[in-house]
C-alpha cells in the first residue's frame, strides 16, 4: 500500500511534530500490564528525535471515557512508562510530551473540526502511528493530514504493508483460520476472505452457525439463527470451508468462563451437539485436521480463538492452532484481540511473522482493503504532490508538502465525512471484553 512514510516528510530538524499513537494499553489500576504498544512506537519516535525534531507531542486515547475527564483513564502511567523507555533508548524524554487522553474531549470521537484545529495548533508535521485506531474516522486520525505534511509511522506502515500483501499477493496455499464468538461480527470478513483464500478454517463460537447451516444439531451452543442462511450460501458457493468434525462440549447446567467456578461434565462428541449440551471448543480430531491445514499453508492468517480458551478445559483447540501457526514455515499473521492474547499467553508470540497491534483495525483492513486513517494519509500526500509537483527522483524532499500547511490553514478538517465511522464490527464483540479497538 502506497502510504507516505517518515522519509517522505519535510526535514524534521527544528520542527514540532504531532504523533498519533495507540497507547490504549491494558491497565490493572494504574499499572500497565502489557506495554507492547508503547514499545512498538519507539522506532518512530527515535527516528524523529534522531533527525533533530525540536519537540514531539504524542497523543493517544486510553479506554472509553466518553468525552469527559475521567481519572480512571488518565494517561499518567503511560507518560511515565514512555519516559522510561525513551531514556532506556538513550533519548532525552523532555523532547517528548504525551498529551492528555484524546477521548476526554467529545471532539475526538465526533471528528470535530475545532478540536482538530486545537490539535494541530503550533505543530509543523503529523505522523500517524496508531494502527489500532486507523479504522476510526476520529479527529486525531483523519483531521491533521488535512492541515500538516503527514506520514505513516513505522507501526502503521508495517501493519498496512503486511495486511494488504495478504489481499494483493499472498503466497499460496493461503489458509485463513477464523474463530471468536459470533459469526455476525465477522461475516463481512469471512465473505471477503472466502474468495481470496485457498481454505477457510472455521472454529470458535462462530462454527455453530455454520454447522447448523450444514444440517448439524448445535444443542445449547452459540447459534445465530438469522445468519444460518448466509453461512449456507457460503458453504454452497463451492469455496473450501473446513468445519469441525468433532467438538468438546459441556453438560447442561455446567458453568464456564471468567468469574465462574468450572462445573459440569466435559465430553468429546462428533459434529452434532447433544440437546442441552454446549460446544465450547473444537475436538482433538479437528485440532489435528486444522493443524494439518496450517502446516500445508504458505500463508496463514489466524484471527479468533477456537474455543473458550480462558477456561483451561476448553483451551486445547486454541493452543493447537497457536502452536501450528507458530511452527509453520509459511508466512504467519495473527490478527489482534483475543488470538494475539492467546498466542502471547502460550509464550509463542515471538514465533509468528506478524502479530497485529490492532484487532478491529486489522479485520476491517482485511475486509475492506482500506481504512479511514490510511486514506487520510494518502489523500494528504496526493494533495501535497499536486501542489509541490512530484518528488525529485533522487529522493530528496520537495517543499510541496511543507507548502500544504500554509495553504490549508484556514480549512476546516471535516473528519466525519471520510470512510466509516466508529462502531464497526468491533461494536458487537463479546460482552466480556467490551468490544474491539
Ligand atoms: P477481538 O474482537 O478483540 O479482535 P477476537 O476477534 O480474537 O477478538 P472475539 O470475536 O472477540 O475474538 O471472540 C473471542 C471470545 O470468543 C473469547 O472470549 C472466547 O471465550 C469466545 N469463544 C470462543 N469459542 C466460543 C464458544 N464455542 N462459545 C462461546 N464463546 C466462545
Amino acid at each position: 500500500m502506497d502510504l507516505p512514510r517518515l522519509e517522505d516528510l519535510p526535514d524534521p530538524a527544528g520542527k514540532r511534530v504531532l504523533v498519533r499513537a495507540d497507547y490504549n494499553v491494558p491497565l490493572d489500576g494504574s499499572r500497565i500490564t502489557d506495554d507492547l504498544r508503547i514499545r512498538a512506537t519507539l522506532p518512530t519516535l527515535t527516528w524523529l528525535l534522531g533527525r533533530g525534531a525540536a519537540q514531539v507531542t504524542v497523543c493517544t486515547h486510553l479506554g472509553r471515557p466518553k468525552g469527559r475527564v475521567d481519572p480512571r483513564y488518565d494517561v499518567a502511567p503511560v507518560r511515565a512508562r514512555l519516559a522510561e523507555l525513551l531514556a532506556g533508548a538513550g533519548e532525552d524524554p523532555s523532547r517528548v510530551t504525551l498529551a492528555d487522553n484524546l477521548r476526554f474531549d467529545p471532539g475526538e470521537e465526533a471528528g470535530d473540526p475545532d478540536f482538530v484545529e486545537r490539535l494541530v495548533e503550533g505543530q509543523d508535521l503529523y505522523v500517524d502511528d496508531a494502527f489500532g485506531a486507523a479504522h476510526r474516522a476520529h479527529a486525531s486520525i483523519v483531521g491533521p493530514p488535512r492541515h500538516l505534511p503527514s506520514a505513516a509511522g513505522r507501526v502503521l506502515a508495517r501493519e498496512a504493508e503486511v495486511l494488504s500483501s495478504l489481499l494483493d499477493h499472498p503466497a499460496r496455499p493461503f489458509v485463513a483460520v477464523l474463530g471468536g464468538s459470533k459469526v455476525s461480527d465477522k461475516l463481512g470478513l469471512i465473505e471477503s476472505l472466502a474468495s481470496r483464500v485457498d481454505t477457510l478454517v472455521v472454529g470458535g463460537g462462530m462454527c455453530f452457525t455454520f454447522l447448523a447451516a450444514s444440517g448439524h444439531s448445535t444443542g445449547a451452543s452459540l447459534l445465530e439463527a438469522d445468519r444460518v442462511e448466509a453461512c449456507r450460501a457460503l458453504l454452497d458457493s463451492g469455496r473450501a470451508v473446513l468445519l469441525p468434525g468433532d467438538l468438546t462440549v459441556l453438560s447442561p447446567g455446567g458453568t464456564f468462563g471468567p468469574g465462574h467456578e468450572p462445573t459440569g461434565e466435559v465430553r468429546h462428541v462428533g459434529a452434532d451437539v447433544p440437546d442441552g449440551w454446549t460446544g465450547l471448543d473444537i475436538g482433538p480430531g479437528t485440532a489435528a485436521d486444522f493443524t494439518d491445514a496450517i502446516e500445508g499453508a504458505a500463508t496463514v492468517l489466524w484471527n479468533g480463538p477456537m474455543g473458550v480458551f480462558e477456561d483451561p478445559r476448553f483451551a486445547a483447540g486454541t493452543r493447537a492452532v497457536a502452536e501450528a501457526v507458530a511452527a509453520t514455515r509459511g508466512f504467519s499473521v495473527v490478527g489482534g484481540g483475543d488470538s494475539a492474547a492467546a498466542i502471547a499467553a502460550f509464550g509463542l508470540a515471538d514465533r509468528v511473522d506478524h502479530l497485529s497491534t490492532g484487532g478491529g483495525a486489522s479485520l476491517e483492513l482485511l475486509e475492506h482493503g482500506d481504512l479511514p486513517g490510511l486514506a487520510a494519509l494518502r489523500e494528504a500526500a496526493a494533495r501535497a504532490a499536486q501542489k509541490g509537483g512530484p518528488k525529485p527522483p533522487d529522493g530528496s524532499e520537495s517543499d510541496g508538502a511543507a507548502g500544504e500547511r500554509g495553504s490549508s490553514a484556514g480549512e476546516h478538517a471535516n473528519a466525519g465525512e471520510q470512510g466509516r465511522t466508529a462502531g464497526g464490527p468491533g461494536a458487537a464483540a463479546t460482552p466480556a471484553r467490551g468490544g474491539r479497538g
